[in-house]
């Protein structure tokens, strides 16, 4: 078992608030995610254009999600640039780097919880949205160009591990473990498939590669 780390105080504070949160539009997570899969595979794209990289198929460019019903878990995952080991580590575990940083400024800035939770929507908040839906998250990535594939996995609460792992193709697959329904949240709706593919209509036109999904039933 790989060392727990934990995250940096001023990650935790934006962890703590997405775990939490009361918030309506929890929703947008997917939007985030299919949004730094996208990124990802722009990051791809634009170097295998600059470098003239002959083993990249732009037409196999795409986003898929997978449902498993039984696990309870949503999955997205990318063919793009992938990230290598210190990646994962200065991507995920600090918020410095990523867009959230603008968000987390104005979160400073507010004093009331309810206040914070208002302005969720107005950013895009990054990464950590899956903790609103998700207890558990796994992501999978391997860095084009490289060996090694790892495994980066967080309950929030308790810091995030990084351990080798297998993958064929670079790229990045991140799965949600959903929450337990409560008597006010349904978190299966993001287990059915219609359901996403209105989040997708809603949130993700937008994007310009193919997003197809997979059903596991039960
Ligand atoms: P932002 O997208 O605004 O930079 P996020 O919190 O959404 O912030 O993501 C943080 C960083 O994690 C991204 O900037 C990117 O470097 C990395 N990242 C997230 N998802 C992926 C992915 N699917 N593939 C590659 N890198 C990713
Ligand atoms: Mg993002």
């Amino acid at each position: 078992m790989a060392r727990k780390k934990q995250f940096k105080a001023e990650s935790k504070r934006l962890l703590d608030l997405m775990i939490n949160s009361i918030y309506t539009h929890k929703e947008i997570f997917l939007r985030e995610l299919i949004s730094n899969a996208s990124d990802a595979i722009d990051k791809l794209y634009y170097k295998s254009l600059s470098e003239n990289l002959s083993d990249i198929d732009q037409n196999a460019f795409k986003i898929h999600l997978e449902i498993d019903k039984e696990n309870r878990t949503l999955s997205i995952s990318d063919n793009g640039l992938g990230m290598n080991k210190e990646e994962l580590e200065e991507n995920l575990g600090t918020i410095a780097k990523s867009g959230s940083f603008a968000f987390k400024q104005e979160l400073e800035e507010k004093d009331e919880k309810e206040d914070a939770v208002d302005i969720i929507g107005q950013f895009g908040v990054g990464f950590y949205s899956a903790f609103m839906v998700a207890n558990r998250v796994d992501v999978v990535s391997k860095k084009y160009g490289e060996e090694t594939a790892y495994i980066w996995s967080s309950d929030a609460s308790d810091g995030y591990t990084i351990e080798e792992t297998s993958k064929d193709d670079c790229g990045t697959t991140i799965t949600l473990y959903l929450k337990d329904n409560t008597d006010d949240e349904n978190y299966d709706e993001y287990l059915a498939q219609y359901e996403i593919e209105r989040l997708i209509k809603k949130y993700s036109d937008y994007i310009r590669y193919p997003i197809e999904m997979w059903v596991e039933e039960q």
